[in-house]
């Protein structure tokens, strides 16, 4: 099943979720970044990581996992 939605990402330092990231297909996103197979050409040529920048609340900067992914 297709289900489009969002990435979610945890400050491993302050623990703030990010789920800036919209993908079209969830397991689709989750498998390829876990596996290191490329996107879909059609999903415009983004790339998604395992792991992000967090600007934390506190003015300072921090470094968030790959967590999951959440259904719109
Ligand atoms: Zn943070």
């Amino acid at each position: 099943m297709i289900e489009k939605g969002r990435l979610v990402y945890k400050c491993r330092r302050c623990g703030k979720l990010n789920k800036n990231t919209q993908v079209p297909d969830g397991l689709y996103a989750l498998n390829s970044i876990l596996n290191k197979i490329p996107l879909p050409e059609e999903w415009g040529g983004f790339i998604l990581t395992e792991t992000d920048i967090c600007s934390c609340d506190d003015g300072n900067l921090g470094v968030s996992d790959l967590i999951g992914f959440e259904k719109d």
